[in-house]
């Protein structure tokens, strides 16, 4: 139990509630955890901030819950205070682009209202669950674009320095699927502030399925709805009636190897796959070498789209990379398929799946 002075210092907050109810299972996409301690619902920044010092002076474990559409947390009890920070403004400005939007509001909900505005930048992020304090934690992409493309800002509370400042977002380090606030919980991420385009076009397409001419602008609603439509396609846009949706979405990043093992991957392809197969393996040059693709891999590797583990939690049956639970999953049953999945990738081609997911009171 919590210490009952803790408890008191936390309820006498202003735009504080109590909530010791509501377990992870009803936070997170995967729908699997116990409770925390106590989850400290927050309506204003200043009360997130306040409750983050409390409990931060106390020494007790502290997670920030958003959208719950990244976290795979044990079941049980959770030995942690959960903070769920409620509030949402969004703040469009269709003259100059400049959106601002509250830590809790609803990430797809920004993407709605700016291109409702005809502004472009975030359209290809159409559709990602979660909350926009969230979005810059691990650099959020899809379909050719990034965050870190129009991030200007964050407000951020450093819960060392005990600093609530605007920062620029230079200084979160963003890089593909990270940033150095995933896995630290150095600070919480209060507001977010984007620049977007103002001539109603998009940001130049790269992908192949939004465009057949890369660099290609079109316009925002367009390929907002193009997108939204292909993510339903993979079961990539929540829908509680959609067991191949209470996931975390992709729940292993792209791994990014080194030229030489890229190499043998493609050369034990060609052994146990053929010259056609391995002739179409995803490789794309990066900074730090070749990246591959995690899904193809996957499939390759004898997990195809649907495959069943023990039953509980299985592949997504529209998606290779999203592991899902089909009702009565606990979360053992989703670490139980994430090593099946990720020994089986590493015994046929040597390579190491990172899950992307934040990880609660687990291990791989
Ligand atoms: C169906 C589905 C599809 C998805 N598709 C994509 C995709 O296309 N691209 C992509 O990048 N991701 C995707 N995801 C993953 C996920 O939606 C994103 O990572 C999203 O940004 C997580 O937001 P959230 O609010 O749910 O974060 P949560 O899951 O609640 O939290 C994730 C981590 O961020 C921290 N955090 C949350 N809010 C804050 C804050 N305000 N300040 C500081 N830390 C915070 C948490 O403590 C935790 O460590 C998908 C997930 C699902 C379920």
């Amino acid at each position: 139990m919590l210490e009952e002075f803790l408890t008191q210092q936390l309820a006498a907050v202003e735009g504080i509630t109590l909530d010791y109810d509501t377990d992870f299972a009803s936070l997170t996409t995967l729908r699997v955890g116990g409770k925390p301690q106590v989850l400290v619902r927050c309506s204003n920044p200043e009360a997130a901030v306040a409750a983050t010092q409390l409990v931060d002076d106390a020494s007790v474990p502290l997670v920030i819950v958003g959208g719950g559409s990244n976290l795979l947390v044990r079941d049980g009890a959770v030995d942690v205070v959960a903070l769920l920070l409620e509030f949402g403004d969004i703040n469009v400005d269709a003259g100059s682009g400049l959106v601002r939007a509250g830590a809790g509001a609803e990430w797809d909900r920004v993407v709605a209202a700016s291109v409702d505005a005809g502004l472009g930048g975030i359209e290809c992020l159409s559709g990602i669950p979660g909350s926009a304090g969230a979005v810059p934690v691990q650099n959020v992409g899809a379909y050719g674009a990034e965050i870190s493309d129009v991030l200007t800002r964050v407000r951020l509370y450093d819960r060392r320095a005990h600093v609530d400042e605007w920062v620029p977002a230079a200084d979160l380090d963003l890089d593909y699927r990270y940033s150095n606030l995933k896995f630290t919980h150095r600070a919480l991420v209060l507001e977010i502030e984007l620049q977007l385009s103002t001539d109603g076009l998009s940001k130049p397409l790269r992908f192949g399925q939004l465009t057949q001419q890369p660099g290609e602008r079109r316009r925002v609603a367009e390929v907002r709805e193009e997108v939204l439509r292909l993510r339903h396609g993979k079961g990539m846009v929540l829908d509680p009636q959609d067991h191949d949706t209470w996931s975390a979405g992709s729940f292993f990043t792209n791994p990014i190897v080194d030229p030489a093992l890229a190499e043998a991957v493609c050369a034990r392809v060609r052994t146990t796959h053929g010259d056609a197969v391995a002739e179409t393996m995803p490789r794309h040059a990066v900074a730090k070498g070749e990246k591959l693709s995690a899904a193809w891999l996957i499939e390759k590797a004898g997990f195809p789209k649907g495959y069943p583990g023990q039953g509980r939690a299985t592949l997504s049956t529209k998606h290779t990379l999203a592991l899902s639970n089909r009702g009565e999953a606990r979360a053992e049953d989703i670490v139980a398929l994430a090593r099946d999945i990720r020994d089986g990738v590493r015994a046929a081609f040597g390579v190491e799946l990172v899950p992307e997911p934040v990880w609660l009171g687990l291990a791989l």
